[in-house]
């Protein structure tokens, strides 16, 4: 088994997903058996950024036409980096940008995208979600090349991946692919900017998430103290975002963010679909909801059937006290 990883940056730094696309990487196979690929013009401080994570080595994929991302440019470099790696898995991270390329990738070498997988068993048996996550499918490389697989956002906790990190920095080599500026049919324009993100929901560690049960905007604070007892941030569904009751980033679900923290304390939300999609991975899922038969309670690893003002006011007091 040997794993090409192909990590993405955004402002000359690795992006997150890169190093949850390393977890799941691993997965596969023991750091050794992992190259890590960086991808542009001058990636000398993304090497050596991706050098300090538990990877066998680190190749750059330099080419002055790789300084802006083109599909094009990418799949062309690719393709040569992998007929010259030979791996038995490549993969990614489920970025708006590598759904526009990796298909594409896959294809020309004859194999299709395993994409948005968000468990990895044995075999390796890749797990994907199915009808906005109502069901899950498990998918199989079969038949000769790489198998091209794309991992979600929040799916693969990066917690152990210092930790396990190589004793040294992993070697890094370069590889330049041959493209000529003729293959790059697209013209790139300004790189898209997502709006200012004052808080990464993603990597909290504790989070307290308040639905529609809150009932009005001035009841918020009551579950913001809750939040400032447990150290957490404070999410919501969408309705109470789009009621403009909290900023469009702290919306948790499918149109949302996807978390994983530790601990997830959904208060007044009923569990529909779109908003579990963007929570189930979390490791300790506790519902508040005076509905006993609230979806919540399905995925909850503790369910509090109760009035959520009296719950919550409860619950903060307990918390204080036992920080006491
Ligand atoms: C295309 C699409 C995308 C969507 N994307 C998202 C998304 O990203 N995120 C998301 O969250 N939703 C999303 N939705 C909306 C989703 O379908 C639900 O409508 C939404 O999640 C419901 O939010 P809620 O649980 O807060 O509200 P409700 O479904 O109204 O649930 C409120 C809950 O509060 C409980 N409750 C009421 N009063 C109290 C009380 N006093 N004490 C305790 N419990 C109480 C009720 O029993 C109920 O279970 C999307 C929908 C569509 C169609």
């Amino acid at each position: 088994m040997s794993v090409l990883l192909v990590l993405e940056q955004s402002d000359g730094k690795i992006k997150r997903a890169s190093w949850e696309a390393l977890a799941a990487a691993l997965r596969l196979g023991p750091a050794e058996s992992i190259t890590a690929a960086v991808i542009g013009a001058q990636t000398a401080a993304l090497a050596a950024e991706a050098a300090a994570k538990p990877v066998g080595k680190v190749v750059r994929v330099e080419h002055p036409l790789l300084a802006q991302y083109t599909a094009d440019g990418f799949c062309a470099a690719l393709q040569q980096l992998i007929q010259n790696e030979s791996p038995t898995q490549v993969v990614f991270p489920h970025t708006y940008q590598v759904r526009d390329y990796a298909p594409a990738l896959a294809c020309r070498m004859g194999q299709v995208l395993i994409g948005d997988v968000v468990g990895i068993d044995d075999g390796p048996l890749f797990t994907r979600q199915l009808m906005q996550g109502r069901l899950n499918g498990s998918y199989r490389h079969s038949g000769n090349g790489p198998c091209f697989v794309s991992v979600q956002a929040g799916a693969f906790r990066t917690d152990g991946i210092d930790a396990s990190a190589t004793a040294g920095p992993a070697p890094i080599t370069t590889f330049t692919p041959t493209i000529d500026a003729a293959q790059i049919r697209c013209k790139p324009g300004e790189p898209f900017r997502g709006s200012e993100q004052t808080v990464d929901l993603g990597s909290a560690q504790r989070i307290v998430s308040v639905g529609r049960g809150i009932k009005e905007a001035q009841n918020l604070p009551m579950a913001q103290e809750l939040a400032t007892a447990l150290g957490a941030e404070l999410a919501a569904s969408r309705p109470i975002c789009d009621n403009g009751w909290l900023p469009m980033e702290r919306q948790v679900g499918s149109s949302g963010q996807t978390v994983a923290p530790r601990l997830y304390l959904a208060v007044g939300i009923s569990g529909a679909i779109q908003h579990l999609v963007g929570m189930k991975g979390s490791q300790c899922i506790v519902a508040i909801n005076k509905d006993p038969d609230a979806p919540i309670f399905e995925v909850a690893d503790y369910g509090i059937v109760g009035d959520l003002f009296e719950v919550v006011p409860a619950l903060t007091e307990a918390v204080k006290a036992a920080k006491q």
